[in-house]
């Protein structure tokens, strides 16, 4: 299928996030590739993850339109298949780059009190933690202990309404009770893929924070990454 160099979207197609997709090309992610290699050749660890996060995003930002709905799944295909990227996490943390490009104009248009920020239960600290549950899931009661409390806090600082989610299935029921015009959520890639193609489905504009560390318990997020989403 041949790609065709967009360097800018028209107006009118970000408006319609579900009928137009987009994917880095090849020579982009070669480039990604390439500055993966370099950073983790040098300098310390952490500034190496800042730095190819960075460049991730700055050469996501250069997508191509290939005029066919493509999934995330697809998306994130495509990325390991082309640039030959052997590096599962870099790769996932690209297509969900993409996928955020992809969104960010109708994201960033909706007001903040319709919007609404997931986090997953699993970044509490289960031995300390004190949240309470209900229906609406887990409600923090701000120990500090995890980065729930902190982001939780910059979230409702702008009128965007927190949940502390206890699985997947509990989206669609916030969803059908809150009704929001937008979603931030973090997640480990494939809870973000899974909700993505859902919120695909239904029109709603959507970013996503990738946990950096995942698992059932105790994962952790930037706090950082998720700051600078809600400030879209
Ligand atoms: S900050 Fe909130 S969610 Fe995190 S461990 Fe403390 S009470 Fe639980």
């Amino acid at each position: 299928m041949e790609l065709v160099l967009l360097p800018e979207a028209k107006s009118e197609e970000k408006q319609l996030p579900q009928a137009q997709q987009v994917v880095p090309d090849s020579d982009t992610l070669k480039e990604i590739e390439k500055q993966v290699e370099s950073e983790t050749k040098k300098g310390s660890i952490k500034k190496n993850l800042i730095d190819i996060k960075d460049k991730i995003k700055e050469l996501t930002a250069r997508s191509v339109n290939i005029g066919i709905g493509l999934s995330i799944a697809d998306v994130f295909a495509k990325a390991s298949k082309t640039s030959g990227l052997v590096d599962e996490k870099w790769a996932n943390y690209t297509a969900i780059e993409v996928m955020n490009n992809l969104n960010k104009d109708s994201y960033a248009k909706t007001a903040s009190t319709e919007k609404i920020l997931l986090l997953p239960h699993c970044l509490r600290r289960m031995q300390v933690c004190k949240a309470t549950f209900d229906e609406d899931g887990w409600h923090c009661k701000h120990c500090g202990a995890c980065s729930i409390s902190l982001i939780q806090e910059k979230a409702e600082a702008k009128g965007i309404k927190t949940f502390v989610l206890s699985g997947g299935s509990m989206v669609k029921k916030i969803i059908m009770k809150h009704q929001p015009k937008a979603i931030l959520g973090v997640a480990c890639f494939n809870e973000i893929k899974m909700g993505s193609e859902a919120l695909g489905e239904v029109n709603v504009p959507h970013q996503a924070v990738l946990l950096k560390k995942d698992g059932c318990v105790n994962t952790e997020v930037d706090a950082n990454e998720v700051i600078e989403k809600l400030e879209l």
